[in-house]
């Protein structure tokens, strides 16, 4: 169901009150790239309640590749670190970044690093 201006404005404070517990959890750093400055949490699975293990801390350039933007060969170089993390929104929303700029590394570093099974096939199939 379509969530009106009310839900999205809930959604967006909800989101921003876990901040300071994420900013713990990753050190005051980008959970993708290390990077320091504009950090603020995203969302992997945007409309769903939001959750500290759904959310990641990214940087602002992150968080443009995130949603969507195009990113340089070394910036994607640098998310390759985040598949090896636990968390499914770190690691997962890193891999699907990568899968969906075709870089042609892609699958080899996720099959290497992601560990979760269950994981990885919803990232394959997602990227068909
Ligand atoms: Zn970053």
């Amino acid at each position: 169901m379509a969530k009106g201006y009310d839900g999205n404005r809930e959604q967006k404070e909800l989101v921003a009150s876990f901040g300071k517990s994420l900013g713990k959890r990753a050190k005051f750093a980008c959970e993708w790239c290390g990077a320091k400055d504009d950090l603020r949490p995203w969302e992997y699975r945007s409309g769903e309640e939001p959750a500290p293990e759904l959310l990641a801390l990214l940087c602002g350039r992150c968080r443009v590749i995130a949603d969507g933007g195009k990113a340089e060969e070394g910036e994607l170089h640098a998310l390759r670190n985040a598949l090896w993390n636990d968390l499914e929104a770190i690691a997962g929303g890193a891999g699907r970044v990568l899968l969906r700029s075709k870089v042609p590394w892609a699958r080899e570093a996720i099959e290497e690093s992601i560990y979760d099974e269950e994981l990885k096939e919803k990232l394959f199939k997602e990227s068909r």
